[in-house]
């Protein structure tokens, strides 16, 4: 069996490996190529945690297994990380461990992927300012792997606490781009892709403040009860989603599914725009949504990539098992 430990993984996964991984892997999805198994997310009755783990198998890529882990409030205390995460891959023709791979930074590099392939297909060519809502931890793996998709020319941005917003002005400065914080009626008013990636459990952004043509990634809603743009949002634009039985539960479209303002059968998975098999944007004044709510294939697709990478490179520890 391999191990690619936590350490490892920044010097060896890059933004542009995530993407090629998570566009392939929505691309098989939507092929019926790869499925995503129920996902188990519990409170431990321990340290405060919430643990679970998210699973499938992709047979086109050949990856089977799981991430397991999740969220432990008084980590930052011991000097941790709050989310951790672990995925362990499989050998789908004999059961057997193959790899064991640090999970913490290959789940923002994932997470950062998603929307970067959502803007690729859906947003319009001709984007020029990048909208960021939240300033968190995800928040700058976002910018850097949006920004790649389209000449834009500046980034503004939006946190309910602004202090912590120099990790957004930081990041953009990393990547070249002048950044300017601005409020949420700016934001929508200027924007031509808006990343949403906060914890939030109402609604930041609202329809009256997003102008026609926008494409938004919405990546911070992955559990029931958070939300972060208004229901009329949701119903006004044309959503795609990484899978639609995640989106109606757990994702941004929850709420307008359970207000009756939108139908499941509306959603078009992203991989089916991918694979030429449904339209992505029709016009250039349709407002575009893609409620990321993070599969477990995404995790399996990137922890095999950078095993191959580790395996390449002669980094890769090998164990018998
Ligand atoms: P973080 O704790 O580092 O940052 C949280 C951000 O949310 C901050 O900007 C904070 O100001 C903002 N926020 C919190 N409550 C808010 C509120 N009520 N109104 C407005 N803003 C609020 O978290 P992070 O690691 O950056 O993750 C952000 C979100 O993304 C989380 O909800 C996390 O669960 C989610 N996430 C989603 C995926 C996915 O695949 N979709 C993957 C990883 C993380």
């Amino acid at each position: 069996m391999w191990i690619v430990p936590e350490t490892a993984i920044a010097d060896l996964m890059t933004p542009e490996a995530a993407f090629d991984a998570v566009e392939q892997v929505f691309a098989a999805m939507s092929r019926g190529d790869a499925r995503n198994f129920p996902v188990i997310r519990e409170a431990i009755g321990h340290a405060d945690a919430i643990y679970g783990f998210k699973s499938g198998f992709d047979r086109a890529g050949l990856n089977l297994g799981l991430k397991s882990g999740g969220y432990w409030p008084g980590n930052v205390a011991k000097g941790l990380t709050n989310h951790q995460s672990t995925v362990v891959l499989f050998d789908p023709d004999t059961g057997r461990p193959r790899a064991l791979v640090g999970g913490n930074l290959l789940t923002a590099l994932r997470t950062a992927a998603a929307a970067a392939v959502s803007v690729k297909h859906l947003a319009r060519t001709d984007a020029k300012v990048l909208g960021i809502v939240g300033a968190g931890h995800q928040s700058a793996f976002q910018m850097r792997a949006v920004a790649a998709e389209r000449g834009f020319e500046r980034v503004i941005g939006w946190n309910r606490d602004p202090a912590k917003l120099a990790r957004l002005s930081r990041t953009a400065a990393d990547l070249g781009l002048p950044f300017e914080a601005v409020d949420l009626d700016r934001l929508g008013a200027e924007a031509d892709v808006i990343v949403t990636v906060t914890s939030s459990f109402a609604q930041i952004l609202t329809s009256a403040q997003v102008r026609p043509g926008t494409h938004l990634a919405c990546m911070g809603t992955d559990t029931k009860g958070k939300q972060e743009v208004g229901v009329s949002l949701v119903s006004r634009a044309a959503v795609f989603t990484d899978e639609v039985a995640q989106a109606v539960t757990i994702g941004e479209c929850q709420h307008a599914v359970a207000a009756g303002h939108l139908d499941a059968g509306a959603i078009t998975e992203l991989g089916a725009v991918i694979n030429g098999t449904a339209p992505g944007r029709t016009s250039a004044e349709q407002v575009t949504l893609f409620d990321g709510t993070g599969v477990g294939l995404q995790d399996l697709a990137v922890a095999a990539a950078v095993v191959d990478l580790a395996m390449a490179r002669g980094v890769a520890i090998e164990v018998p098992f």
